[in-house]
């Protein structure tokens, strides 16, 4: 089975990054951003200094970045 993936019509490929409000922990500066990162554990959802790229904070993000499978919207935790 083949799944077409298009090619990106933009030159650049970019994620939205959303404001955070806080400071760097390294250099204190007020200019924090949430997005997607992929590094070697998997795609972490990641709180990031915009001036110095120190890592707020690191949480697991979805197993497949922005992939989401239907198995993935149910419902854990409760029995039938
Ligand atoms: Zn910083």
């Amino acid at each position: 089975m083949t799944v077409p993936h298009p090619r990106p019509t933009q030159l650049r490929v970019e994620v939205t990054r959303q404001p955070v409000a806080g400071r760097c922990p390294e250099c204190h500066a007020e200019e924090l951003h949430a997005y997607p990162v992929l590094s070697e554990e998997g795609w972490i959802d990641a709180v990031k200094c915009a001036r110095c790229l120190c890592s707020a904070s690191r949480t697991p993000g979805p197993r497949l970045g922005p992939i989401t499978l239907l198995s993935d919207t149910i419902p854990r935790g409760r029995a039938a």
